[in-house]
């Protein structure tokens, strides 16, 4: 392991609040097997708390990722923007884009490094995922954004549509991309693989924290599961000559290109979809991200692994996310991470991605 300056974490998730206003077939929240659909209270992070946290990290001049349910329906994320900005901090979001034309203003005025539209494909693939009218609404805000930098002669925030690839949508990315929408406007694009665990992963994880952290319950984590065999009729083949396409579009274009697995190749999109992701390329043996991030949920649970909410090593609104951070808990969570990997970080981004 790198010898890594732990006195404050490198990489701040927060998970603003846990609503949202749509409600996507494949969410691990809001979706078929979302957990949050049971929820009756939702919860959300108080202003007073975020600025704490804002205030306690900043000698480490973190990047923030602000997460949800839907971040921009957070009642004060014009506030926390301009705490994060004058903080000296970069900040990135993932949006639905839905309310991006209402706050497009407040967004050119305290403007994140990047905000990353969800979209899935063309309109009525998008849709049937995602909810009718949310393709039309999110391009109207991405335009609206654009032309609001434009006025202002600024180059942030960047754009990018993240776009996560389903069943539903694996033969449309190409379409998606250089029919449905102008991708020459964009700064960047990002193809991820639709995240999931199995059954088995999971029980094996409510096990792990069963056994070694004294948690009974892991009922967040098991939004994540869905049985391969619904990826059983994607065309691996099909989809890496796309994402083949597009990175050849970005190279030549010198737009940024994000994708994970970071190899898509038709033999690892092939395993990942299988759940027989031990065998593929360029996949972690060790997870470096409990000594560099940290997220905060809507509740004020602290937890190394993003959106993984099961196994909580503190609560902000009790202690300071510092004293968290150096706390015992989660000295024993890394001891357990320096010679282990879990069971379920096939199913995380960070298993994948470097970097923000
Ligand atoms: S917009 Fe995001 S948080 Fe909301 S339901 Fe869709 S995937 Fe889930
Ligand atoms: S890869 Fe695993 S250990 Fe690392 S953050 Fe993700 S779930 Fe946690």
């Amino acid at each position: 392991m790198p010898n890594l300056d732990v006195s404050l974490p490198k990489w701040v998730f927060l998970q603003l609040l846990e609503s949202c206003n749509l409600r996507c077939r494949m969410c691990y929240e809001w979706g078929e097997n979302g957990p949050y659909r049971e929820y009756k209270v939702l919860n959300q992070l108080s202003i007073d708390v975020i600025r704490d946290i804002i205030a306690t990290c900043k000698p480490a001049q973190p990047y923030y990722e602000l997460y949800g349910g839907e971040p921009l329906l957070h009642p004060q994320i014009g506030e926390i923007l301009q705490a994060i900005h004058e903080a000296g901090s970069k900040v990135h979001f993932p949006t639905n884009g839905t309310l991006l034309e209402k706050h497009a203003e407040m967004l050119i005025q305290y403007p994140p490094e990047r905000i990353w539209i969800s979209l899935d494909g063309p309109e009525e693939i998008n849709d049937a995922q995602r909810g009718k009218g949310v393709f039309k609404k999110a391009i109207r805000g991405i335009n609206k954004l654009l032309s609001l930098r434009e006025q202002a002669g600024s180059a942030y925030p960047q754009i990018g549509i993240s776009t996560v690839v389903t069943p539903a949508n694996h033969r449309h990315l190409e379409r998606f991309f250089f029919e449905s929408i102008d991708i020459s406007k964009l700064d960047c694009i990002s193809i991820e693989l639709q995240a999931y665990i199995t059954e088995e992963n999971h029980q094996q994880y409510s096990g792990i924290l069963r056994k070694e952290f004294g948690v009974q319950e892991a009922p967040l984590s098991k939004g994540f599961v869905c049985d391969p065999a619904i990826f059983s009729d994607m065309d691996a083949g099909l989809i890496e000559k796309q994402v083949q396409r597009l990175a050849e579009f970005c190279e030549k274009n010198n737009k940024y290109m994000n994708t994970y697995p970071q190899m898509m190749s038709e033999d690892n999109i092939r395993k990942y979809f299988s759940a027989d992701w031990h065998s593929m390329t360029h996949i972690k043996k060790r997870c470096p991200f409990p000594w560099i991030s940290t997220e905060i949920n809507a509740r004020g649970d602290v937890t190394s692994c993003h959106a993984y909410y099961d196994l909580t090593l503190g609560n902000v609104n009790d202690e300071s996310i510092a004293a968290i951070w150096r706390g015992e808990k989660y000295k024993q969570y890394r001891r357990y991470l320096r010679k282990h990997l879990l069971p379920i970080c096939q199913g995380c981004c960070l298993f994948y991605n470097e970097k923000p």
